[in-house]
């Protein structure tokens, strides 16, 4: 949908300069914006792939994995923190006291690495600078004791691999099971395994110790160390500077079927929960985040003029030498249908038929377009 803007719109203030924002910020453009446009961002950096920060990042040389320049023709105002926002002024203000007015905001702040513990032993990565300080530590060949079997965690651990360093990974259960399921967690983490994870399958976990000598604790008594300490156990919202607001809810914002959290502002990405499917949540994922921002700024131009968000669920990760795309509901129960390939770990195009109706297709196979996917994918109204 293109056209020009609506008279009411002449200011709007982009909150977060990652994939959401600046999403929201070129779809602005594109629905027909022509008034002033300002992104804030906290981090000094332009945006870059976040998703590369566990990925080739660790392992490319020099570098950052920057994302093309921005076309917006926006004010930035990056390494600036909005610490509240006025709905009814319609005010954001920053650290440095500077208030923002404006006629339309969108909320992109995305969220941080939930940790657990405040040692400076414990890291974490969620942002460039974390990952660029893995990589200089990698290059020394650490021992590396990964807490956490999700994605996250299994593709830093593949990495630490891959740089040369004994890694040992801490699951609560079996890898990847509960955000894959059992087959597909099953082919990754005999990967895993063949070129040398130790994997430890273990309930809750804690950070003992103190600066300088921080350990991890099994629930069994066990007391694990090793010269880096990586932590990937989920992430928590950055929705502290909208506390005075009323629009948090559970730690996330939640908004409408068009990304509108309240007439005139609109958040997307990791902090915003959505209508979907399977009812409000939060799915904190890259092409997610694309698609609630798009929605949402077109819905600040065009109100309810423009379709509502249309979510299909796409994710996918690198490690242990696979590259896994999957369209449709995770985690798949169950074995699966092969259109190509077969079990046994080589490249495979899966499919899992749900009782809903609903289709999740998946291809361990890095060739395989995500457009073939979509086509073999279907998800209930
Ligand atoms: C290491 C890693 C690997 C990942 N890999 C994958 C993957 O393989 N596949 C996948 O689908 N997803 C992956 N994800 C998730 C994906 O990167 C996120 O879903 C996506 O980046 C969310 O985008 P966002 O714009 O909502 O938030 P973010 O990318 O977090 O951007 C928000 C920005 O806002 C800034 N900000 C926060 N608070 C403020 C404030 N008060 N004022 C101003 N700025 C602020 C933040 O610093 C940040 O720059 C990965 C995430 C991480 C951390």
């Amino acid at each position: 949908m293109s056209g020009r803007t609506s008279g009411a719109l002449k200011r709007v203030v982009v909150v977060g300069n990652g994939i959401s924002g600046l999403t929201a910020a070129h779809t602005l453009r594109e629905a027909g914006f022509d008034g002033e446009l300002t992104v804030v961002g906290d981090e000094v950096h332009p945006a870059y792939s976040r998703p590369a920060l566990s990925k080739a990042l660790l392992l490319d040389g020099d570098s950052p994995h920057l994302l093309p320049p921005p076309t917006h023709g926006a004010r930035e105002l990056l390494g600036a923190r909005a610490t509240g926002l006025d709905t009814g002024r319609r005010l954001i203000t920053l650290d440095d006291g500077t208030a923002l007015p404006y006629d339309g905001a969108v909320l992109a702040t995305g969220s941080r690495a939930r940790r657990l513990s405040d040692l400076p032993d414990e890291v974490t990565v969620r942002a460039l600078d974390d990952a660029l300080a893995l990589r200089r530590r990698l290059a020394q060949r650490p021992s590396v004791l990964v807490v956490g079997g999700g994605p996250l965690g299994m593709e830093m651990a593949s990495a630490c691999l891959a740089a040369g360093c004994r890694v040992t990974l801490v699951s609560r259960g079996k890898p990847l099971t509960g955000r894959l399921g059992p087959h597909l967690a099953h082919v990754l983490t005999a990967a895993a395994r063949e070129r040398g994870l130790t994997v430890i399958e273990t309930g809750r976990v804690r950070v003992e110790g103190r600066a300088g000598d921080a350990r991890i604790a099994l629930g069994d008594g066990t007391v694990l160390r090793a010269e880096v300490l990586l932590t990937a156990v989920g992430d928590v919202p950055n929705t502290e500077w909208l506390t005075r607001t009323g629009l948090v809810v559970d730690g996330a914002v939640p908004v409408g079927t068009r990304c509108l959290a309240r007439p005139g502002v609109a958040a997307a990405g990791d902090l915003a929960a959505f209508p979907t499917s399977r009812g409000l949540r939060r799915v904190p994922l890259w092409s997610s985040a694309i698609d609630q921002a798009k929605a949402a700024a077109r819905a600040l131009v065009h109100g309810d003029g423009t379709p509502p968000l249309s979510f299909q669920p796409y994710f996918w990760t690198e490690q242990f030498g696979h590259t896994l795309k999957a369209v449709g509901h995770l985690p798949a129960a169950g074995e699966p249908v092969y259109a190509a390939g077969k079990p046994g770990g080589g490249p495979a195009l899966m499919t899992w038929r749900r009782d809903d109706g609903s289709t999740t297709a998946v291809a361990l196979d890095h060739r395989i377009p995500i457009p073939r996917l979509r086509r073999m994918t279907r998800t209930p109204a």
